[in-house]
């Protein structure tokens, strides 16, 4: 980390300080650059910089070898739609997990190696059965009805159709899922598989981050892969998903302080009108299950490391089971490959109070554009003050509010303290947004535009060719 940057100060009442990189502290130190990226792009400008994913993969594929374990690392696209990040896996001698037609053919057109690929789409049309099969990408196989689809496609193209059944786990300490079937079912669906279709690994993913939950799955697969390999199936990898966890935050006081005050202060400043942000259980590392655990101590390689070192019961370990078979292991992370890689840039609009007195500070941008599945994005914003910038205000403790037409519009549901004040023109930036903060919700409702994707290429910003006007299909380079 760079020495922290004299940028104007924010931070919440009870402050979250996000992890940064040097190249956002660099950006964040120079506001005419960051205000330049606003003028040339709009409000919001999504920021982009790969160089931190090699990096994060390698952590996970050094952790594997000291284990003895060969490990592909498969970059889940859905957590960024920018073509730069498929060209940075490609760099970097990464696999890509595509979820869609659209994710599958760019990469093609980008040309990334199809062997290089999976895909995991929940939902599989005709359309892109046939572009993966004729492409030679390993599919990621849901149930009976599309491994019918995926037979016909195969017989119809008159090529082998590889595949990766995907396994739901059958231990009652795993939730139910909807994903894949459990492997007595798959064993039944599978008998008499045709010749068009190769059955060459075994691929599962779970909800949440649990190491102990993946090594309980990972022993089932391994079962399971001998019988599948006594009935002829050549069964090479075994693929455990995403879910690796990163941490946002630095400071674990600063974690639990937050949701100490929130319960046992019953601090009710903290948040939008007291929101308790569906917390359920104060004392633990995760103390909401609706909130993405932002701090967290075991990431990546530290994680692998726990799941590999893990006994099985004949004593020997998960890796040594993995090794044994001449396994590989496979993963697929979204998140945590692209932690460091991006920023979101949005300027002030307007200050004001609502009604009942609650200052508000509005940003030229709406919420789908910082926002996972979590309930709230739990990291405090950095603040930027360029020369241009208005009159700020005296200080103040408010939230920021967007552009859509809902009375819960907030861009982060913590109060914030803003010891500087807030000028028109200044620009709060979202620090470590890549991982799906920039667009698994963002939505054009209200026909506002998209956000504009710009990308660090040498020394200069560039937009990415996933914006580009000849639409989503058709890559630019
Ligand atoms: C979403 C998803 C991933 C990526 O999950 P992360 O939590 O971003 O690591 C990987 N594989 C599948 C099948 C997924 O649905």
């Amino acid at each position: 980390m760079t020495d922290p940057t004299p940028t104007v100060a924010c931070e919440g009442v009870s402050p979250l300080t996000g992890r940064t990189e040097p190249w956002m502290e660099d950006l964040l130190a120079d506001p005419e650059q960051c205000a330049g990226l606003i003028r040339e792009h709009g409000s919001p400008v999504n920021v982009l910089n790969l160089a931190p994913l090699a990096r994060n993969a390698a952590e996970l594929t050094d952790a594997a070898r000291d284990e003895g374990v060969t490990l592909g690392v498969y970059v889940a696209r859905k957590a960024n739609k920018a073509f730069a990040v498929v060209k940075a896996a490609d760099a970097a001698g990464l696999g890509i997990d595509v979820s869609s037609l659209a994710e599958l053919r760019q990469c093609l057109e980008l040309g990334v190696d199809a062997g290089r690929l999976i895909v995991t789409a929940a939902v599989k049309s005709d359309a892109l059965l046939r572009e993966a099969v004729a492409a030679g990408a390993l599919i990621s196989l849901d149930n009976g009805d599309e491994f019918a689809d995926i037979v016909a496609v195969a017989t119809d193209l008159a090529v082998t159709a590889r595949v990766a059944p995907r396994m739901a786990s059958a231990d009652p300490h795993i939730a139910p899922t909807r994903f894949g079937l459990t492997p007595a079912s798959w064993d039944a669906a599978l008998q008499d598989a045709p010749a068009a279709v190769r059955l060459e690994g075994i691929h599962f993913h779970l909800n949440g981050y649990s190491a102990a939950e993946r090594v309980v799955v990972l022993r089932e697969a391994l079962a399971w892969t001998d019988r599948l390999r006594e009935t002829g199936h050549p069964i090479a990898f075994i693929d455990m998903g995403g879910g690796v966890p990163m941490t946002y935050l630095e400071d674990r006081a600063q974690w639990r302080a937050f949701w100490e005050r929130l319960d046992v202060d019953r601090d009710d400043t903290l948040t939008w009108r007291g929101d308790r942000l569906g917390m359920t259980d104060p004392g633990a590392e995760r103390p909401s299950a609706a909130v993405y655990p932002y701090w967290q101590r075991h990431v990546r390689g530290q994680w692998l490391r726990d799941i590999l070192r893990a006994h099985t019961p004949d004593g020997t370990t998960v890796a040594e089971q993995l090794a044994a078979r001449g396994l590989e292991l496979r993963c697929e992370p979204g998140r945590s490959l692209l932690d460091g890689c991006g920023m979101t840039l949005a300027s002030v609009a307007f200050r004001k109070a609502s009604s009942d007195g609650i200052p508000l500070v509005g940003l030229h941008m709406n919420r789908t554009q910082v926002r996972s599945t979590s309930v709230d994005f739990m990291v405090d914003p950095r603040w930027v003050r360029p020369a241009d910038a208005g009159a700020p205000s005296p200080a103040f403790e408010g939230f920021l509010v967007g552009a859509y037409c809902v009375e819960e519009e907030l861009l982060t549901r913590r109060r914030l303290r803003f010891p500087d004040g807030v000028a028109r023109g200044d620009i709060a930036a979202f620090v470590n947004t890549a991982g799906y903060l920039m667009h698994i919700l963002e939505s054009a409702s209200h026909q506002l535009p998209l956000a504009v994707n710009v990308v660090r290429d040498g020394g200069d910003w560039v937009r990415d060719g996933i914006d580009s006007p000849a639409g989503s299909g058709t890559p630019t380079g």
